[in-house]
């Protein structure tokens, strides 16, 4: 019987994955049996060799999000691809009345635009071979809190809720799955000030049910499910993975 659980034979591209929940995600798919494209504008060299030593299968690919159109014109260059996941994300803190324009530009650049623009040309592609696919955004808790101090950040996230629904409804029909993992707080070096700060590491974990941080690790977990056959019916959902945060 095979397991639901297996994508062996897949081809899946990762953004963002030289480091953090990326990383987890690459190394979480090829351990399920994905070949694992790699893709980020640092060298992705670490994750490949990871996978490689496990005994798993990958490879590199170049790939700047700053410029949206360009990162997924590189797309076309990734092979046929069953799997994409959007998790390459930027963050700039300030007061909203002093945000710059040019933060706004460039957070909405690399976490909406190429999301959509990268969701578009694998679509593109499933569509024209019709075999169909599966797309996993990462989203935030803050696609549904307004957050604080971050508004580029915070429209982007909510955007990202929106566009996985609207793909859901235009391509699920081809076969292409699209949603999305929100994670909570998770122990990457996005999140080492929050950590290191007494107060704010002390507040956090008293509101988070599960009493812990999460690891990218936990991320990765919800991801290959979203990949997998056993997820087959699951589409158009935005999948938190944030210790209860929001139940709360
Ligand atoms: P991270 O360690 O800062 O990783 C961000 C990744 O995005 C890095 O690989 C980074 O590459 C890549 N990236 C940034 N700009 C890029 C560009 N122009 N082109 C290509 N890649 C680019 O953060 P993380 O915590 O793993 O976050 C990953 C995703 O999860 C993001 O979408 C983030 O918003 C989301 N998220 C994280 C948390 C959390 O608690 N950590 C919570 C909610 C959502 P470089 O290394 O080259 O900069």
């Amino acid at each position: 019987m095979s397991d639901p659980f297996r994508i062996d034979g897949k081809r899946a591209l990762v953004t963002g994955a030289n480091t953090g929940i990326g990383q987890a995600i690459a190394v979480g798919l090829a351990g399920a049996g994905a070949h694992v494209v790699a893709a980020g504008r640092s060298s992705c060299a670490e994750t490949v060799a990871a996978i490689v030593d496990a005994g798993g299968s990958a490879e590199e690919l170049t790939l700047d999000l700053a410029d949206p159109a360009a990162g997924a014109a590189v797309l076309e260059s990734a092979g046929d691809l069953d799997i994409l996941v959007n998790n390459a994300g930027i963050i700039r803190r300030a007061d909203s009345v002093d945000y710059a324009e040019a933060d706004w530009d460039d957070v909405m650049d690399v976490n909406l635009k190429a999301v959509f623009l990268m969701c578009q040309a694998f679509a593109r592609g499933a569509i024209v071979r019709g075999t169909g696919g599966r797309i996993v955004n990462i989203a935030s808790l803050l696609s549904f809190q307004g957050g604080i101090r971050v508004p580029a950040y915070t429209a982007s996230k909510h955007g990202v809720a929106g566009l996985t629904k609207l793909f859901a409804n235009e391509w699920s029909a081809n076969g292409i799955n699209v949603n999305a993992v929100a994670p909570g707080y998770i122990a990457t070096n996005n999140t080492t000030a929050l950590r290191e700060d007494p107060k704010r590491n002390g507040e956090i974990l008293s509101r988070i049910p599960a009493g812990r941080w999460g690891d990218a690790a936990d991320i990765a977990g919800a991801v290959t499910f979203l990949c997998a056959p056993a997820s087959g019916y699951v589409t158009g959902t935005v999948l938190n993975v944030d210790g209860g945060w929001l139940a709360r």
